[in-house]
């Protein structure tokens, strides 16, 4: 913990960290998503000191990398859009500047919490009551499934937060028993979900309830054509975050054999010999296939392995693991294996058979951009494909040039 940037005054004596209740320490082994981070601190955020020992008391020391992206622009009044995975700590990266901003003096519900099921409410309530331990202010839950008359009880009380489903908030606000008319923060959690057709009237009345100056923040793991209209109507000039990796083609080049189907394997034959392969990934469109064509690439002379789905998982670990550690150079496949086409050593990837979609090709030969390597790919394109390389391009704005006599090394071999 750092020393600097807190609040002091005679609510925060100097040594309050002294007596805090700290957690065990979660010990286990962490992904990228929540280890990679610029290296702030809470306390680089100017928080109240009640606030930061709630934080600490959850066991959190240093904020995660969507904290850290949201938090300071949160608490500077914007609207945020944010694409983030659940478990990287998402929730407190709203909750947070949320509960700083409450003014605890005044009476009126200041930000709403939405989510789309009760069971999210739940626990975002309990880490909301968590964070909000030491500030002495009220934060309520309100979802469908229980006694109404119970919320309506618990609202005749100062409420600051409500964290709730859709239609249980707005049935309250219009029976005027929850006054949403100065409340200032509104958070749509999982809004892709909560701007599907089902919630989408309900979600714009309520909205209409709100002043106009609010604050509203979405997080989403992806947005639809949905939430984009949502935004246009109402958001003012969005931050956007995005901590999803996304496929990206760059830094790989596309060739296409143009071949017919019984010169495939001979092809194939030719590239091995000329291409500097690291390890190279081979795709073809059936299971029955892959069979096939590891088996010839064996009898070729090649090192070979194959993956697909009729395989048990176990043997499908085996394979991959030995795979990834590089104990063989070649593995021929099925769409099975595309997403986790993040093998270091791979440089070259070979589609013996032409995939039917965009989607699928992306899937296949695009890499999560982050790691930057250079990369080949070919596909080996038949007269009955002709179109549909076309169309792949096309809908991936990308260009899949015919293969040169030789390929530079420069392209995709350090
Ligand atoms: P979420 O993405 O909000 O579902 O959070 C995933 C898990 O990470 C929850 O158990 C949180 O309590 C925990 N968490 C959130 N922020 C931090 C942090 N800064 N340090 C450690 N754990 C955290």
């Amino acid at each position: 913990m750092s020393k600097k940037n807190t609040k002091n005054n005679e609510e925060n004596p100097e040594n309050w960290k002294e007596n805090l209740k700290i957690p065990k320490k979660d010990t286990r082994q962490r992904t990228v998503d929540v280890t990679e981070t610029e290296g702030h601190d809470f306390e680089d955020y100017y928080l109240q000191v009640p606030l930061l020992k709630g934080i600490f008391e959850m066991g959190y020391e240093k904020p995660s990398p969507v904290q850290e992206k949201t938090i300071p622009v949160a608490l500077a009044g914007k609207d945020i859009l944010a694409r983030a995975k659940n478990g990287t700590g998402k929730t407190a990266s709203y909750l947070i500047p949320i509960l700083e901003k409450i003014d605890k003096k005044k009476k009126h519900i200041q930000a709403i919490v939405l989510v789309p099921i009760r069971e999210l409410a739940m626990q975002t309530s309990q880490i909301c009551k968590k964070l909000s331990k030491h500030m002495g202010i009220n934060v309520i839950i309100t979802t469908g499934g229980t006694r109404l008359n119970e919320d309506i009880m618990r609202l005749e009380e100062t409420v600051h937060v409500v964290i709730a489903t859709p239609g249980r908030i707005l049935d309250l606000i219009k029976k005027n028993v929850a006054d949403v008319s100065k409340t200032s923060v509104i958070v749509l959690d999982e809004a892709d979900k909560l701007l599907s057709q089902n919630f989408q009237s309900t979600i714009s009345q309520l909205i209409g309830h709100l002043p106009q100056n609010r604050q509203i923040m979405l997080f989403s793991a992806t947005f639809p054509i949905t939430v984009k209209y949502f935004i246009q109507k109402h958001l003012k000039k969005p931050h956007e975050i995005n901590l999803m990796t996304e496929l990206t083609l760059s830094g790989l080049t596309q060739f296409y054999a143009f071949v017919e189907e019984r010169q495939k394997v001979h092809c194939l034959n030719t590239l091995f010999s000329k291409l500097q392969i690291n390890q190279s990934i081979i795709f073809c469109n059936s299971v029955k296939r892959v069979n096939l064509l590891a088996k010839k690439i064996t009898e070729l002379g090649y090192s070979c392995y194959y993956i697909h789905s009729k395989m048990s998982q176990e043997d499908r670990n085996k394979v991959f693991h030995a795979f990834r550690n590089g104990a063989t150079r070649n593995l021929v496949c099925s769409d099975l294996f595309t997403r986790g086409i993040d093998v270091p050593g791979v440089n070259v990837v070979i589609n013996f058979d032409l995939p039917k979609t965009s989607e699928t090709y992306l899937h296949r030969i695009g890499r999560s951009g982050r790691f930057g390597h250079l990369g080949l790919a070919i596909n080996l394109v038949t007269y009955t494909d002709r179109f549909n390389l076309y169309k792949i391009e096309k809908e991936l704005d990308t260009e899949i040039q015919p293969i040169p006599q030789t390929i530079s090394t420069k392209l995709y071999a350090d």
